[in-house]
């Protein structure tokens, strides 16, 4: 049998792509390395002296801002639920205390979050210009709009909250696209705030209610999918089709489409182009999940974001039993806790019961009130989110390379353009309409 395409990787992208073609009556085949499909994506589920805790160990939420989202969810037999109308509330820790972000201008000039003289600074950015270069990091870019202030307080909190990344590193252009083109057009990011009336993200925050691994459950039963059947070779054949040889056997395809993240890919695609090898490079920083629950403390909001100069060694935590109801027990308050990341990567050289004992510690100095920790589980990620760098063009122009010399392979990983769930669905879904 011919498959119309085979798709190399069960994760959010590539499940949602196998499910859009599969449902055009495209025969395709999805092959999975381990043995559970979703990637990522890993909702824990734990009954406990009859109480239930629900915590995501990988991704949270989707912040539902585009059009593929909608249409994948409402083609699917799930139970979408939005986080709760206080979780636009969210907090900066700054000397032990948890400061809301402003969410209106005036808001800004009041908070004690950043000095009346970066406050001033706005100001000046209006007459900022567009960036002359090709690229740049997000540092570079917020310190000569904003200052050094506004990128510890605001920025880079925000940084590791999105990409558990550096913004010293990052790439406006391709981790932030949309600021890229904002300043391109008007240069001063004020100045589009007052044409366009937004800069920020739009788009609702949310998940289902038996968690993310919902989405999974109800897309895998609609595509023919293999587990525990790793791609260890493609090769083409002479009738210009390919041959993926995996661990559960060897297929025949028209086209392959990559989901997996870059050393991978890199290895499989080389033998086709092989200055594709330089996607080794991609770096993805070690994260730790913490999932916590203490006797109640009275939870509001979606969570708290930590500036690196306030010395603790956690990157921020998510209030979980305020963001989604059911999903910790009435009387307790349920924390993510992320700790690690590029900025603080030595955490997660510790043997998991200290990089725990740590995430307790440090929720503790932000709440001095909490007496236990009831419920407590790690989750370590030795490869989280891919760093879009500065300089991430070069990877850019490999991929167009082997898509000149090999149209058939499509590589639509967390790694090229996009990296949310969001993002990941959306092209998914633009791939399965073409296959
Ligand atoms: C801890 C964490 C928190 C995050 N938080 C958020 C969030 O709150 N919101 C958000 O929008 N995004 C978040 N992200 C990002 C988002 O989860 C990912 O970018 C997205 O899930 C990637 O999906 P994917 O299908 O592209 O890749 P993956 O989920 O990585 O799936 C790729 C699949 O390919 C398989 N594979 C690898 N090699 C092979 C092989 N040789 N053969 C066959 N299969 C193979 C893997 O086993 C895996 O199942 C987070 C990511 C992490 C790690």
């Amino acid at each position: 049998m011919i498959f119309e395409a085979i798709v190399v990787g069960a994760g959010i992208t590539g499940l949602t792509t196998a499910y859009v073609a599969t449902n055009r009556g495209k025969k395709v085949l999805v092959l999975e390395k381990q043995s559970r499909a979703g990637g990522n994506i890993k909702t824990l589920k734990v009954e406990r002296d009859n109480k239930t805790f629900l915590f995501e160990e990988g991704p949270q939420t989707i912040l539902a801002n585009n059009e593929a989202v909608y249409k994948l969810i409402n083609s699917l037999p799930v139970e979408v639920v939005k986080a709760s109308p206080t979780s636009n509330k969210r907090f900066i820790y700054k000397r032990g205390k948890l400061i809301p972000i402003p969410l209106k201008p005036w808001e800004f000039f009041l908070t004690p979050l950043v000095s009346l003289k970066s406050k001033l600074l706005l100001f000046r950015e209006f007459f900022e210009k567009p960036i002359p270069t090709e690229d740049e990091s997000v540092a570079s870019f917020v310190r000569r709009h904003f200052g050094e202030e506004f990128l510890n307080y605001f920025v880079q909190p925000f940084v590791s909250g999105i990409y558990a990344g550096d913004a010293q590193k990052l790439s406006l252009r391709y981790g932030f696209p949309k600021l890229w083109e904002i300043q391109k057009r008007y240069g001063s990011l004020l100045k589009a705030f007052f044409k366009e009336k937004r800069v920020a993200p739009k788009g609702e925050l949310i998940s289902f209610r038996g968690g993310l691994i919902e989405l999974i459950r109800a897309l895998e039963r609609k595509v023919n999918l293999l587990t525990d059947a790793e791609v260890l070779k493609i090769k083409k054949t002479d009738g210009n089709l390919f041959e993926v040889i995996s661990k559960k056997g060897t297929f025949k395809t028209k086209k392959v489409i990559i989901t997996t993240d870059a050393q991978t890919t890199a290895r499989l695609l080389k033998p086709f182009y092989p200055p594709i090898e330089v996607l080794k490079e991609i770096y993805y920083p070690p994260l730790a999940v913490v999932s916590l629950s203490v006797p109640k403390i009275g939870l509001e909001g979606f969570g708290f974001l930590v500036p690196p100069k306030e010395g603790l060694k956690i990157l921020g935590a998510i209030f979980v039993s305020s963001l989604f109801e059911y999903r910790c027990p009435k009387e307790e308050d349920c924390f993510s806790v992320f700790l690690c990341g590029d900025t603080q990567k030595e955490v997660c050289q510790q043997k998991e019961e200290e990089i725990l004992l740590t995430a307790q510690r440090e929720i503790k100095k932000v709440f001095p009130q909490i007496k236990e920790f009831r419920f407590r589980k790690i989750r370590l990620w030795k490869k989280s989110i891919p760093q879009y760098w500065v300089g991430y063009q070069r990877y850019m122009n490999a991929l167009e390379g082997l898509r000149k010399v090999e149209p058939n392979i499509l590589v639509i990983s967390n790694f090229v353009e996009k990296s949310s769930l969001a993002g990941c669905i959306e092209k998914g879904f633009k791939v399965g309409e073409q296959i």
